[in-house]
């Protein structure tokens, strides 16, 4: 588009845009201003249902009571597998329910503007007519969705970087800005768009940061959501404050020394720039920090690789087992729903024997009283 906002839309096998489609994704990103990466999702899935309702013959509009067949077909459709056997699935069911939810988010896009008759609604949700479906669709919510297409989603543990690993990585960074870059995802919990969206005049490491127009006490830095040309983007609409302890502030000082020596008079406003290969002094891409993990990793020799969302994961663990409550850990992790909060308080299996180890056992048989 004219600006630097991207959005995704559909082609049909023609190469002609799905006008529906295409109106619907517009909306979602100026409208809602919703993520290019949740453009980028819906578009793939709305592709995926047209290409179903072709497979059937059906218009999209006259394809809602066929969904439950949609359903099947994602499970173990793949176009570059035709005849894959009947019992392959290629789609697990997280990913069969995304596709779902976008397909009914652009029914209920398409009523809204007259492109289809609302009654077919009732094809896609139960009691469509006492619920507000725009409030109960999401996550975590007191009125759960009340959806008729849904595949039943196993439970997956977070997957945390354990405590020996992130000291690994840490002394397998061969420069102040990959230590810092991964001592803030850890101890700050950044996503990596976050990380790399920072700017200089977002961190307030100063005991004081009243002068800069911040009520804020003592160090910390705002992760604040915009468009930025590097691709970098804060999930979060809602502007967050994230302490930093003192590791996190001595890392960055280490890192700005670094990089005013290696780039001096550097005038980039991002705080995470190309030191190490050209160009040098501009912005990071979300794509450098996955191949700086994967390096460190590597040096490190770790069984398993650390992907950035691990050391996510690993901070908001360690806040939930030091007393973060799930409005803490929402806060802290700038998530939209305190459900997604609440999965780090589950206990561990460590806490689960600790508290059996407790319970007293009766005696052995033929234990002396
Ligand atoms: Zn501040």
């Amino acid at each position: 588009m004219p600006s630097e906002l991207r959005y995704w839309t559909v082609l049909d096998p023609a190469y002609r845009v799905v006008v529906e489609a295409d109106d619907f994704l517009l909306y979602h990103r100026l409208g809602r201003d919703g993520a290019e990466s949740t453009s980028q999702a819906y578009a793939s899935s709305l592709a995926l249902f047209f290409d179903w309702a072709a497979s059937i013959h059906k218009p999209w509009r006259e394809s809602a009571p066929y969904l439950g067949r949609f359903v099947y077909w994602l499970q173990h459709h793949r176009p570059d597998r035709v005849r894959a056997g009947r019992t392959d699935v290629v789609r697990g069911a997280r990913r069969v329910n995304g596709i779902l939810a976008a397909v009914r988010s652009f029914f209920r896009h398409a009523a809204a503007v007259g492109q289809l008759d609302p009654k077919v609604l009732a094809v896609v949700y139960d009691s469509f007519e006492s619920y507000s479906v725009h409030v109960t669709e999401q996550a975590g919510h007191p009125l759960r969705a009340r959806v008729r297409h849904r595949l039943s989603e196993p439970a997956s543990p977070v997957l945390n970087a354990a405590g020996e690993d992130i000291g690994g990585l840490i002394r397998a960074a061969n420069s102040a800005r990959d230590r810092f870059i991964v001592i803030a995802m850890w101890r700050m919990g950044l996503r990596r768009g976050e990380l790399v969206g920072l700017r200089r005049s977002d961190v307030h490491f100063v005991p004081d940061a009243s002068q800069l127009g911040c009520g804020f006490r003592s160090t910390h830095l705002h992760v604040v959501r915009r468009t930025n040309p590097n691709g970098a983007w804060a999930k979060s609409r809602r502007q967050r404050v994230v302490p930093a302890d003192w590791l996190t502030v001595q890392a960055y000082d280490q890192y700005i020394a670094e990089r005013d020596r290696v780039d001096p008079g550097g005038r980039s406003d991002f705080v995470l720039v190309n030191l190490f290969a050209a160009p040098v002094g501009t912005p990071m891409r979300p794509g450098g920090i996955n191949e700086l993990l994967a390096r460190l990793s590597s040096r490190a020799q770790l069984k398993r690789p650390v992907h950035p969302h691990m050391l996510r994961h690993s901070f908001a663990t360690n806040v939930a087992e030091h007393g973060g409550t799930a409005d803490v850990l929402k806060e802290l992790l700038g998530h939209a729903w305190i459900s997604s909060s609440e999965v780090y308080l589950h206990p561990s299996p460590e806490r689960l024997r600790a508290v059996v180890e407790q319970v007293p056992s009766p005696r052995e048989p033929g234990e002396k009283q």
